[in-house]
């Protein structure tokens, strides 16, 4: 996993700790000596997260994260306080200014790395549905794309083998949530994927369970993966944290429970829940409306060009490979001549199928007009898409397409060209052109072969 970590203190010596044991792990590590640097960077520079000290002289850590939450294009960065006090007033004051967790000095390494991690992962995603949700918004669907809403009250579902906490904290979390209660963790995985909660709150007090066993079956399953995970647990158990964190549980808070934290901690989940379900409806129902190809079911040319340029945008910043491929039918006027328009439509309705299934669920595949499509890879080297498109060849050449209209399996070939994104300066239209340059030459050489454009 790589990421950009922005790591802000005032006093030299802390930052060089932990840059050196961030720089460790691969993180690619920025550093700021007081807060006006710090927002300087998050304005200029894609960062994923921010490790902030709260003492510093001029503006304190509690006003930096306030205003990187309240501009729109520094809101989403994870902010990570760092503290010598171990108050829980101090961590109160930090959520509601919006931070998304706490480290105390001086600084546990297991916990620093596990807690980095898991919300970089969980940045990972809610990037992604950005991205996608900005797409709809270039394509003119405004509604869809809005990310911002006033708090709509939580659903929350509270795991606790105890009566005494189960009301302690029901009674905490009724301001900003309906709350279930379940005291059987094997109920409360049924419960979890029949109804659609915005929060697990699970209470590490069972007498004979392990409670993250529960934590791991509600991350496999398809109806709960996505739902945020807050752990109740005990002081001194940094081992079964860190293994709560590896397991892909969202956040952790300490016993005895602080009323305020714990409803701060929970807002910020059901928030981030919020976020993520708007982003994803939007998602689909954008596709659904406006970037769909009728006939096979791909992306149209239309989604393809918007969302290509973002791609491109992110890989270039990230100094990350991304290719592309071009492939059209060979000959494919003679299946219409002979056959008729519908099986014509048959076969690129089969074809879509064979593209859909030999590309990867983070590749972009698109009818990019007639017998034309486009697989737009992510993260994919120049070597790695000769490959895909050789097998994308393959998966069209080798069966038959299986047509109504015809007495025997049509055989059908395609010819394919791929381009990969230069390092500085490429444009989507050029990289689109360079592919193109390479479909023409597999065309001209013979047809159904692979032609890569020169580098
Ligand atoms: P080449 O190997 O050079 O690509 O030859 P080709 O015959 O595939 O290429 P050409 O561009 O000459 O012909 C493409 C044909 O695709 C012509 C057009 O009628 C047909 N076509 C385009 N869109 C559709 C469609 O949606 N359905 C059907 N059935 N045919 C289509
Ligand atoms: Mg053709
Ligand atoms: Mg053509």
């Amino acid at each position: 996993m790589t990421a950009r970590i922005l790591v802000v203190d005032d006093v030299p010596a802390n930052v060089k700790l932990l840059e050196a044991r961030l720089v460790a792990e691969y993180f690619d590590v920025l550093t700021a000596g007081d807060g006006h640097a710090a927002l300087a960077t998050c304005e200029k520079t894609p960062v994923d997260l921010v490790l902030l000290d709260i003492m510093m002289p001029g503006m304190d850590g509690f006003e930096v994260c306030e205003r990187l939450k309240a501009n729109s294009r520094t809101a989403h960065i994870p902010v990570v306080m760092i503290t010598a006090l171990d108050q829980p007033s101090d961590r109160v004051r930090g959520l509601k200014a919006g931070a998304d967790d706490f480290l105390t000095k001086p600084v546990n390494d297991l916990q620093l790395m596990s807690r980095v991690k898991s919300l970089v992962r969980l940045k990972n995603v809610s990037d992604e549905l950005r991205l996608r949700a900005q797409t709809a918004q270039t394509i003119g669907l405004q509604e869809l794309a809005r990310v911002d809403r006033p708090d709509e009250p939580g659903s929350v579902l509270l795991v606790d083998g105890r009566a005494s906490s189960q009301e302690r904290l029901t009674r905490a979390l009724k301001p900003i949530a309906d709350v279930a209660v379940i005291s059987d963790p094997q109920a409360a995985l049924f419960e979890a994927a029949e109804s659609s909660f915005d929060l697990i709150i699970v209470n590490a007090n069972f007498d004979d369970y392990d409670p993250l066993r529960l934590c791991s079956q509600l991350r496999s399953l398809e109806r709960t993966r996505f739902i945020p995970i807050l752990l109740v647990t005990e002081q001194g158990n940094d081992e079964r944290i860190v293994r709560a964190l590896e397991l892909g549980v969202t956040d952790y808070i300490m016993r005895p429970v602080d009323p305020n934290e714990l409803v701060a901690r929970s807002l910020t989940q059901i928030r981030r829940k919020h976020c993520n379900d708007r982003l994803r409806a939007s998602v689909q129902q954008t596709i659904e409306l406006a970037v769909t190809d009728d006939l096979t079911g791909l992306h149209n040319r239309r989604y393809l060009e918007n969302h290509l340029k973002l791609l491109i945008d992110r890989a270039t910043t990230r100094g990350r490979p991304l290719s592309i491929c071009i492939t059209d039918i060979d000959r494919f006027k003679r299946v219409n001549d002979t056959h008729g328009h519908d099986a014509g439509d048959d076969v690129l309705r089969e074809f879509a199928n064979r593209v859909r299934a030999t590309v990867r669920g983070a590749d972009l595949a698109c009818r990019f007009g007639g017998e034309e499509f486009v697989v737009v890879m992510p993260d994919t080297t120049p070597e790695m898409a000769a490959i895909v498109a050789e097998r994308l060849r393959l998966a069209v050449e080798s069966r038959g397409f299986d047509i109504p209209q015809a007495a025997t399996d049509l055989n059908v070939t395609a010819s394919l060209g791929i381009a990969t994104l230069r390092p500085h300066g490429d444009t989507a239209e050029a990289l689109l052109k360079r592919a193109d340059m390479a479909l023409y030459q597999a065309k001209n050489g013979g047809r159904n072969r692979v032609v890569a454009a020169a580098a």
